[in-house]
């Protein structure tokens, strides 16, 4: 009875949203998809056994959270569309939408939601979406919203979809044989996710995400979700200086034989200093800078902070970071404003082409 009462609530909600108008297409069109899986599953889901009602509603519940938090008045715009553009490069897949939800704790999430191949074998009675959406839901801390180098953790969050839909981490345990197939072999497999994340996250920050590693497990040794953070700041030390390591070298090998990309820097370093010297935002000249601007930007603040910025010296603390990741948003903003007016300038100048050749 409660899941069947939830499912409505939800759908009043989504209901809601879609009469707004702060959705892109996509998003509107996944929100009408849920009600209309909601209308078929709210007056049977009390006859379903209850792990498969509550499994719905978990998910129907998690798409209708990051719906939510991807409307265009709390979105955190920038980071999505550069998680979006890393995501693409390994796979080009249009219905997958990169979603946020914002959270009032210091966390970072991976979650899946809805799993339209799952409900078809599970309803098969229920008629798909024309063009089924999947949301990559990422959750992080509402206060970094509008701080998006505070938001690079969710690279790793990203690397542990990647991971699900392409199966490295699994077949990383396949290959390696372990003798305990009991728990210890989850545990494997949980700390090869972490380190896949952690290396794909590196691929596009570098050094970065060796202190955000630091800074967010301030523990020692491993735990029962995560390999020690000294083995894991190793690794991914070993990959950036580009010395072979066990773990790098089995994903790389596997990533090969999916005919998936690589694991390799995809990062290049713009001139932040020319432009932020003077409070402005910086050129982005390619995909590697757009990645770069992150560790770029981050070694600025740096630099700011411990007063090795003579220009900033009479900005708070609190000001120079302010401004900072303002300038970082403005910069990925401006590149993609630049690329859209390329793009719809070129579709222009195809469109004449073709009228004068008819
Ligand atoms: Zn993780």
């Amino acid at each position: 009875m409660h899941v069947q009462d939830d499912l409505l609530l939800i759908r009043e909600q989504l209901y809601r949203l879609t009469e707004t108008a702060y959705f892109e297409n996509a998003l509107n069109d996944h929100a009408r998809d849920v009600i209309a899986l909601i209308d078929h599953v709210a007056p049977r889901v009390d006859g379903m056994p209850d792990l498969i009602a509550y499994e719905l509603r978990r998910q129907i519940w998690t798409d209708h959270q990051h719906l939510n938090g991807s409307t265009s008045n709390e979105i955190p715009y920038e980071i999505v569309h550069v998680l979006t553009r890393a995501l693409r490069s390994w796979i080009d897949d249009r219905d997958v939408l990169v979603t946020t939800a914002l959270l009032d704790e210091p966390a970072f999430y991976f979650t899946r939601g809805l799993r339209w191949p799952g409900i078809a074998k599970l309803l098969p009675e229920f008629e798909q979406p024309r063009r089924p959406y999947t949301l990559v839901q990422i959750s992080l801390p509402r206060l970094y919203r509008t701080y998006p180098l505070r938001c690079a953790p969710l690279f790793h969050e990203l690397a542990h979809y990647l991971d699900d839909t392409v199966n490295v981490s699994d077949e990383f345990i396949l290959q390696a044989r372990f003798t305990d197939v009991g728990p210890g072999r989850d545990l494997q497999r949980r700390y090869m996710r972490e380190h896949f994340a952690d290396l794909f996250s590196a691929c596009y920050l570098g050094e970065t995400i060796v202190h955000d590693i630091m800074r967010l497990n301030n523990v020692n040794g491993a735990t029962r979700t995560h390999p020690d953070p000294s083995y894991r700041i190793e690794v991914v030390q070993a990959f950036l200086a580009g010395r072979t390591h066990r773990v790098v070298d089995q994903f790389n090998a596997i990533l090969q034989e999916r005919g998936l990309p690589s694991l390799h820097t995809r990062f290049a370093l713009p001139d932040v200093a020319a432009a932020f010297d003077d409070i402005r935002p910086c050129s982005i000249a390619s995909d590697q800078e757009l990645y770069g601007i992150f560790p770029a930007a981050q070694a600025y603040l740096a630099e700011i902070l411990e007063d090795r910025r003579p220009s900033w010296s009479d900005w708070s603390r609190q000001s120079a970071n302010r401004t900072i990741n303002d300038l970082v948003e403005k910069s990925i903003r401006n590149m993609d404003l630049k690329e859209k007016w390329r793009n719809a300038a070129m579709e222009q100048v195809g469109h004449t082409a073709q009228s004068e050749l008819k």
